[in-house]
């Protein structure tokens, strides 16, 4: 029989009502016993390496996730880790980063009601995700719904429905239903998985409205090693107070930052090309480009990319160098 290891970290699956709102209390060993059916599929042993909303979540649980699976890896032949469904698919994107290649299933699940509630999904999500990770599935998954998203693409889009994840800009890597795994797409993996336990988390995002100023974005310079600009469609800076944005990013990139243009469009990803408020920004500014990637995998694969290098070159190769299909569209890069 296989073994898989449950690892519990908090969220609404585990979470019970208390007289201010939810609080994960649950240990793993709690919500195993919810669904029995589970002990018919494989051998589970269970760890509680936290109990948090995760909203709480911060790249230093994703380090102590990585190393949690990097030491048990050998002992088992697939992983199931229960995180809450706010920030799930930031660590999804990052696990995919610091534990790539493995051949193993990761699967990252949760719940948008408690499995103590009468009408609950997490009982399906939890036996959907042992189904996975007693699969020939590998790499870093999110199993919600019915779906299997790979680790990079999954964004959570609807805040209460039971449907709560989508894939952006990338197909679903299979379906279940009534307990069965319909594979569509496996994602590469090695003999062996490398893993990593260095993040610079000095990576900032700013969302521009109609109307930022330049103060704003220097500001978020100013605190960040690499900064993420969500700007607008398919992507460009505003040109008004006499081009003060471009003064600065150019400014900051000279001195070594990182900056990737993307969009607040959650699909189809940007061209910054297209119009004239972005033609020019890459081949002037050196910035990098997020294409179809999603805000939260930037974020992850700079922290991790920036752990690994400070090189502007190296960097820059990284960054465009697709790691779990989190990057289709790359042009002229
Ligand atoms: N606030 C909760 C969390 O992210 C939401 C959830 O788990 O669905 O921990």
């Amino acid at each position: 029989m296989k073994k898989v290891l449950l690892i519990g970290t908090g969220g609404t699956i585990a979470s019970e009502l208390s007289g201010e709102g939810l609080i994960p209390v649950l240990t793993t060993g709690q919500l195993l016993s919810y669904v029995p059916e589970i002990s018919s599929l494989c051998d589970v042993d269970c760890i509680q390496l936290f109990s948090v909303d995760s909203t709480n979540i911060t790249p230093q649980h994703w380090l102590l996730l990585v190393q949690a699976i990097r030491e048990a890896y050998d002992c088992y032949d697939g992983f199931v880790i229960c995180h809450g469904t706010d920030t799930m698919a930031y660590t999804a994107a990052a696990l995919s980063y610091l534990i790539q290649g493995s051949p193993k299933p990761i699967v990252l699940t949760g719940a948008q009601k408690p499995i103590v509630f009468d009408s609950t999904d997490s009982k399906t999500n939890l036996r959907d995700s042992f189904l996975c990770a007693t699969s020939s599935l590998c790499g870093v998954m999110v199993v919600f719904n019915g779906k299997v998203i790979a680790g990079t693409r999954a964004k959570k889009t609807r805040t209460k429905s039971f449907e709560a994840f989508s894939s952006i800009n990338y197909p679903d890597l299979a379906h279940l239903q009534d307990g069965y795994l319909i594979e569509y797409i496996r994602l590469a993996c090695y003999e062996k998985p490398v893993f990593y336990d260095t993040l610079n988390d000095r990576v900032g995002l700013m969302k521009l409205i109609p109307g930022t100023e330049s103060d704003l974005l220097e500001y978020h310079l100013g605190r960040s090693d690499a900064l993420i600009i969500e700007s607008f469609g398919v992507g460009g800076l505003p040109s008004y107070q006499d081009s003060a944005m471009q003064k600065l990013l150019r400014k900051a990139v000279d001195c070594g930052k990182t900056i990737v243009l993307t969009t607040q469009v959650e699909n189809e990803g940007s061209n910054v090309s297209v119009y004239n408020v972005g033609f020019r920004l890459k081949s002037d500014l050196r910035l990098l480009e997020g294409f179809d990637m999603t805000t939260e995998a930037l974020v992850a694969k700079l922290m991790w990319i920036l752990g690994q290098t400070k090189d502007p070159g190296k960097i820059r190769k990284l960054f465009y160098t697709p790691v779990d299909n989190d990057m289709l569209v790359i042009k002229d890069c």
